[in-house]
């Protein structure tokens, strides 16, 4: 089993992919923390992505694409699923995946889209923002994150609509209510 965990930023895709990864038995790939990585590091990648993440912007889709890719390739060489956190987040991101899908053979693909309301989502990231130091959860950065999901991230649903099943899971609640909705949702028991 392979997982897209798609939803606004703020939903809890972080918190909740970890759990399913471990529960699963899946690699998680969080394009958001390989990127906050390569700025940590100063590598040529951090560079490149350090303006657009830090003004929440997008990086490049030739840029996350290249790097999303390089890491399905390696990862197809173990024997298990990933849960993909972050990406697709543009049409054109869901189009490169869908080929890359298609070129190596990955099958069993469920996509889950975890949703909740703005003012929710604002009040998460503030808080995330004076516990944890992240330099985009600043409140006039959060606005931005929050129209960039909308203009160029919730178009990927409607991409999807048109040829995979999207399981709606409602993101409100405690950690671990959200996590057996997803559950329930995959009909899968967990491994451990
Ligand atoms: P959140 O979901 O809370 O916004 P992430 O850690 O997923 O947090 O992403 C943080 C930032 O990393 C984004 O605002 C963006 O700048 C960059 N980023 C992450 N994933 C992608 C992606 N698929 N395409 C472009 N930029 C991305």
């Amino acid at each position: 089993m392979n997982i897209i965990l798609f939803g606004p930023p703020g939903v809890g895709k972080g918190t909740q992919a970890q759990l399913l990864a471990s529960a699963y038995n899946l690699h998680h790939i969080s394009t958001g923390d390989m990127l906050r990585a390569a700025i940590k590091g100063g590598t040529e990648l951090g560079k490149v992505a350090k303006g657009h993440v830090e003004s929440g912007a997008l990086v490049p889709d030739d840029v996350i694409i290249g790097l999303v890719k390089e890491v399905l390739l390696e990862q197809m060489e173990h024997e298990r699923g990933f849960l993909l956190d972050g990406f697709p987040r543009t049409v054109d991101q869901a189009k490169a995946l869908e080929q890359l899908f298609t070129e190596i053979a990955i099958q069993d693909v469920r996509i889950i889209s975890l949703d909740a309301p703005e003012e929710e989502l604002i009040t998460r990231m503030v808080k995330r923002g004076q516990d944890l130091g992240r330099a985009d959860d600043t409140e006039e950065t959060i606005r931005h994150r929050l129209n960039v999901y909308q203009q160029q991230t919730e178009p990927v649903k409607g991409y999807y609509a048109q040829s995979r099943e999207i399981m709606s899971v409602d993101g409100l609640g405690s950690v671990e209510e959200v996590t057996q909705r997803i559950m329930k949702c995959l009909g899968h028991p967990a491994l451990v």
